[in-house]
């Protein structure tokens, strides 16, 4: 598909499933906001870092990366809670339909540069996770979740959701979060807002994976898109922007 085409493509589905956003989230000056980062990670976002890492320069990672660099620094200022999701992976624990990523060890599992500052901060709670949704792999063995938990410790109503992919780790995180407080397993949070700009996803053309054994086309704009609506079905907000309480 030519640019045109893909542009084409791209009014057409936003003309049959459009994304109303919910506008603008305004952080309170009093708290009670918690920032997810979901996947930020090498083995998703540097350039040539692994199987699953972009192939060339992209703008949609590149802009998520710098808003998710933004907002964790507004939070650390702040002193207010963020909580981390990094995949990764055991070299013998393969996580199919994906290609080997994140394999501990490889550097692909660790914060991209440009966020390398915020594993040291005080405010930061890491989970390392081996499977897509981070709520699930956030289950410990005694049946509590480290993720609920961590939303009870800091008294948490709304979490600001960022990172990769927009539809895949992002959106089951999303949904399983909010299917969870739906039967009362997150108090006291109530919202979970997705910030479009602050999401990516990958890029597989329909072109190239016509032409590539059980490759399944994923063709960017619209697979973030969709996961933004998506998200929204489940009860997700989805803002365009994030400021701060004058
Ligand atoms: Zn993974």
């Amino acid at each position: 598909m030519g640019s045109e085409a893909a542009a084409a493509a791209v009014d057409l589905l936003r003309s049959q499933v459009p994304l109303q956003t919910d506008g603008e989230l305004v952080l309170p000056s009093r708290g009670g906001v918690g920032l997810v980062l979901v996947d930020v990670v090498n083995g998703f976002c540097t350039v040539g870092a692994g199987n699953l890492a972009p192939v060339a320069p992209n703008k949609q990672i590149e802009k998520m990366v710098e808003e998710a660099c933004r907002l964790a620094k507004l939070f650390c200022e702040k002193n207010w809670p963020i909580f981390a999701f990094l995949d990764t992976h055991y070299q013998d624990k393969p996580e199919p339909p994906y290609p080997p990523h994140c394999i501990i060890g490889s550097g692909e599992e660790n914060f991209v540069p440009a966020l390398e500052w915020l594993e040291n901060e005080p405010n930061l709670t890491i989970k390392r996770k081996n499977c897509i949704d981070g709520y699930i792999s956030s289950i410990e063995k005694n049946g509590s979740n480290f993720f609920a938990d961590w939303v009870g410790k800091y008294q948490i109503e709304t979490v600001l959701v960022l990172g990769i992919c927009t539809d895949i780790c992002v959106l089951d995180f999303a949904s399983s979060t909010l299917a969870a407080r739906n039967i009362g397993q997150v108090p006291p949070l109530q919202d979970v807002v997705i910030y479009s700009e602050g999401c990516a996803t990958y890029d597989l053309p329909v072109e190239f994976a016509m032409n590539t054994k059980g490759a399944l086309a994923h063709p960017q704009d619209l697979m973030h898109h969709m996961g933004l609506y998506i998200a929204k079905g489940r009860g997700a907000k989805v803002v365009d922007r994030v400021v701060l309480e004058p």
